[in-house]
């Protein structure tokens, strides 16, 4: 694990020691997201009202950067549009998977995990949360998300 000591930043670990918006919303869409390569697991709950992300929560168990990428995005969804969330989905997805270090768009805290980029394994457990998401706000709500 030693060449992933500069992923793991201490807001990534104190994200996984800690994930905000941990618990489920009741009544609200669910949406289970499985990374096979690595075993992260997560299901995440989105409350939509009027077209605005009201609330948003996940439950799950993986790996930390996992744990952390899903905890920050809650924290980034709330009060977004289902088309702001999805503009953000394109805007985390590119800075993790750019292989140059250009500029790319102020992400604020999300900006923690842009090193897994430097770590083609890893792309899947940041990008999990985000993918599972981009579903549930679809409303495509009924199979599984696999990131293969
Ligand atoms: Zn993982």
């Amino acid at each position: 694990m030693s060449e992933l000591t500069d992923l793991y930043q201490e807001v990534i670990l104190d994200h996984n020691r800690r994930p905000h918006n941990f618990r489920v919303i009741e009544g609200a869409t669910s949406q289970e997201g499985y990374n096979p390569l690595c075993g992260d697991r997560l299901t995440l709950y989105v409350a939509m009202d009027g077209g605005v992300i009201r609330d948003v929560a996940f439950q799950g168990s993986g790996c930390a950067i996992s744990k952390a990428s899903a905890s920050l995005m809650t924290d980034a969804l709330k009060g977004k549009t289902a088309d702001e969330a999805r503009a953000l989905f394109d805007q985390f997805h590119a800075m993790i998977t750019s292989d140059h270090a250009g500029p790319t768009a102020d992400l604020g805290k999300l900006s923690v995990l842009a090193g897994v980029r430097e770590f083609p394994s890893r792309i899947k457990c940041a990008s999990l949360a985000w993918h599972t998401m981009k579903a549930a706000v679809a409303h495509h709500s009924d199979a599984t998300v696999s990131t293969e």
